[in-house]
């Protein structure tokens, strides 16, 4: 199929909810991607996070085939030990005590509000139940977790959202203190580095502040993790460069290498809050995910696996700020944004594929999520593509 007919038939018979790049991407190997007409990209974006370890890793392919010769599916009625292995890993590499499997970073948030408010509608009663997030933080697309999201664009339809949500400004430790005296509120949500915000890191004496005040109220700490988790930062999961224990935290994009997995950990304490029959899911914790994620989690977990994520990312941050038209680069580890003097992100971007280089935006900023096994080769290839557009096409 020729890139027109492809993209023909995706507005035919696809709900046109995504602002899609010109390119329809075919095969991948690592951190290369290739289009319908064999075209090469560079791959700054790992599918938003997801493919950790690039396209195609061969002992990733070698696991998941070999689940998929073995059992592809069963019901969460039975045993699985593809789950059990999982949430073991999870749970040692974190250190939380229990963990639920899912498919995605909404459900896995969708568990973490069910969880908080069950525990403290059961210790506290039913008037317990506001939760805190963040303006600016994203936290999924469901009704309930669009109503977490502390953005006022994202709740323009789809009326009536899920009550109880309330929203404090970032980094602001006085708009936290006040939120939390109200009776109300049972727990805190937020994104260490707010991703689809614009990827700001939060401070973390803030950050240690909100955790001292939610202990000192019984209020539960959930981290959502969804996309800074999985090694992103340089840590297994980002709030262990914070230096606090959260009580739940959510992950999923990179967690099983390309394949719908999600998590919900919480520590011992909640661990039972979630009983019988009050929450499940059909395919969630799927054998082929959970070998995918067995593969990611062994290999992104080892020590010198992290160290690798932070130098390439401090390599990766040098690198745009040598290039024209970058004002300013933030992040942690390979999350990475970069401000452009020209407030130009799209366009940029937009280029780049033209050019052959797959790069994201958050809100005005150029972001970049590469695989965390991308090559400095590749890395070289891309930053070349990246200063051809900065300095020809923009
Ligand atoms: N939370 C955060 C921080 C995210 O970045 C995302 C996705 O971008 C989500 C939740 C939603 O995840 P999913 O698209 O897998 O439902």
């Amino acid at each position: 199929m020729t890139f027109d007919e492809i993209k023909h038939d995706d507005e035919e018979y696809l709900m046109n909810t995504y602002g899609r790049f010109n390119a329809a991407i075919v095969s991948g190997k690592g951190a290369t991607a290739w289009d319908a007409q064999s075209k090469e990209y560079i791959d700054f974006t790992s599918g938003i996070g997801v493919n950790s370890l690039g396209y195609c890793d061969d002992a990733w392919v070698k696991a998941v085939t070999a689940q998929v010769h073995t059992v592809q599916h069963i019901s969460n009625l039975y045993y699985s030990p593809m789950q059990t292995e999982v949430a073991k890993k999870l749970c040692t590499l974190s250190g939380f005590d229990k963990a639920f499997l899912c498919n995605s970073g909404a459900e896995a948030n969708e568990c973490a509000i069910k969880l908080v408010r069950k525990y403290s509608t059961e210790k506290y009663g039913r008037e317990r139940t506001t939760i805190i997030s963040l303006k600016n933080s994203f936290h999924g697309r469901t009704i309930t977790t669009l109503a977490a999201t502390g953005q006022d664009s994202f709740h323009d339809y789809f009326f009536p959202f899920t009550e109880g949500f309330k929203y404090v400004e970032a980094n602001n430790v006085q708009d936290m203190e006040k939120a939390l005296g109200d009776e109300t509120v049972c727990a805190v949500l937020m994104e260490l580095i707010q991703g689809e915000g614009g990827v700001y890191p939060l401070d973390k004496a803030y950050v240690q502040k909100v955790a001292e005040l939610c202990r000192e109220k019984d209020i539960l700490l959930v981290i959502d993790e969804i996309q800074t988790g999985i090694s992103r930062t340089g840590e297994f999961f980002c709030f262990q460069n914070y230096d606090i224990k959260p009580n739940v935290i959510t992950a999923a994009k990179g967690i099983a290498g390309g394949l719908p997995l999600g998590a919900c950990l919480c520590d011992k304490r909640l661990g039972g809050v979630l009983s019988l029959g009050t929450h499940g899911t059909t395919f969630g914790g799927n054998p082929v995910s959970c070998a995918g994620a067995l593969e990611v989690l062994n290999r992104v977990s080892t020590n010198a696996f992290l160290t690798e994520v932070k130098a390439k990312g401090e390599y990766i941050s040098n690198k745009l700020l040598a290039l024209p038209n970058i004002k300013k680069v933030r992040g942690m580890g390979m999350m990475i944004g970069a401000v452009t003097e020209k407030d130009n992100a799209k366009a940029v971007a937009a280029a780049c594929v033209e050019n052959g280089l797959l790069i994201l935006t958050a809100k005005n900023i150029l972001r970049l999520l590469p695989p965390l096994t991308i090559t400095y080769r590749e890395i070289d290839k891309g930053m070349a593509i990246l200063k051809k557009v900065m300095e020809e096409t923009i």
